[in-house]
C-alpha cells in the first residue's frame, strides 16, 4: 500500500482533487464523509450527540440539524471540547478500520483529512496539499457552495494557515486556475504517487499530542 495524506483549507478544492484521484484508482478514506455517515439516523454517534447537546439538534425526521448543532456546540470552548471528544474518537476508529482493510494491498490509499496539519499522521509516504489564495477560496465558497462572505472567512480563519499546511507538504497542488489546469497537476501527482516506496506496516497512526485544538470545529460539522 502506498499511503498518502491529502489536505487543504475549506474551499481549496480538496474534494475535487479527491474525486480526480479516485477516478485514477486511488482508495479515498475521507474524514468528512465518514463524519456524515456516522451522524446518520440510527448511528450511535447521533444518539450520543443528542444526549450531550439536546434534542433540538435533531430535525423532525430524526436527522442531524448541522446548523443547530454548530450554533450550540461552537458557543464556547467547553462545548467544542465536548463535541470533539464525542466525534473524533468515532471518526478515528472508522478511519483506522478502513485503513486496516487496505494494509497488504498494492493500492494507493489517500487519507483525506481537512485538519491534517493540526492532526498529523505517522509514516505517510507523502502529503499532498491543495493550495489557493484566501480570496479565491472565499469567492468559490460564496458562488458555488452558498456561503456568506462572513461565514466563509470565519471558517477559513478557524483552520491552520496556508503556511502551516505548506510546511507538511511533499507536493503542492495550486488550484487558483481552471479545472483543466487542476487536472494536469493531479496527473503529475499521480505519476509521482505510484512511484513512491510502500508504507511501513504500521503507517497512518495519528501522532499523539496533548494540545487538542479546541478552537477547531470537528470535521463535517
Ligand atoms: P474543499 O473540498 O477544499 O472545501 P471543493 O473541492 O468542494 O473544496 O471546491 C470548492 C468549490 O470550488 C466547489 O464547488 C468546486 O466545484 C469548485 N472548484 C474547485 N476547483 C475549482 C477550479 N479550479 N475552478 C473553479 N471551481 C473550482
Amino acid at each position: 500500500m502506498i499511503l498518502l495524506g491529502l489536505t487543504g483549507g475549506i474551499g481549496s478544492g480538496k474534494s475535487t482533487v479527491s474525486l480526480m484521484l479516485s477516478a485514477k484508482g486511488a482508495v479515498i478514506i475521507d474524514a468528512d464523509a465518514i463524519v456524515k455517515e456516522l451522524q446518520e439516523p440510527g448511528q450511535p454517534l447521533l444518539k450520543e450527540l443528542a444526549d450531550e447537546f439536546g434534542a433540538s439538534i435533531l430535525r423532525q425526521d430524526g436527522s442531524l440539524d448541522r446548523l443547530a448543532l454548530a450554533e450550540i456546540a461552537f458557543a464556547d470552548k467547553d462545548k467544542v471540547a465536548a463535541l470533539n471528544k464525542i466525534v473524533h474518537p468515532a471518526v478515528g476508529k472508522e478511519m483506522s478500520r478502513r485503513l486496516e482493510e487496505q494494509r497488504g494491498t498494492g493500492n494507493v490509499v489517500v487519507l483525506d483529512i481537512p485538519l491534517l496539519a493540526e492532526n498529523p499522521r505517522e509514516g505517510l509516504c507523502g502529503v499532498i496539499v491543495v493550495d489557493i489564495p484566501v480570496d479565491t477560496a472565499v469567492a468559490r465558497l460564496m458562488e458555488q457552495r452558498g456561503f456568506s462572505e462572513v461565514d466563509a472567512r470565519a471558517r477559513i480563519a478557524n483552520q491552520a494557515s496556508r503556511e502551516k499546511r505548506m510546511a507538511i507538504a511533499d507536493r503542492v497542488i495550486d488550484n487558483a486556475g481552471s479545472l483543466d489546469e487542476l487536472r494536469v497537476q493531479v496527473d503529475e501527482v499521480w505519476t509521482w504517487a505510484v512511484s513512491l516506496p510502500p508504507a511501513a506496516p504500521d503507517a497512518g497512526r495519528q501522532v499523539p499530542r496533548d494540545d487538542n485544538p479546541v478552537a477547531e470545529p470537528a470535521p463535517g460539522t
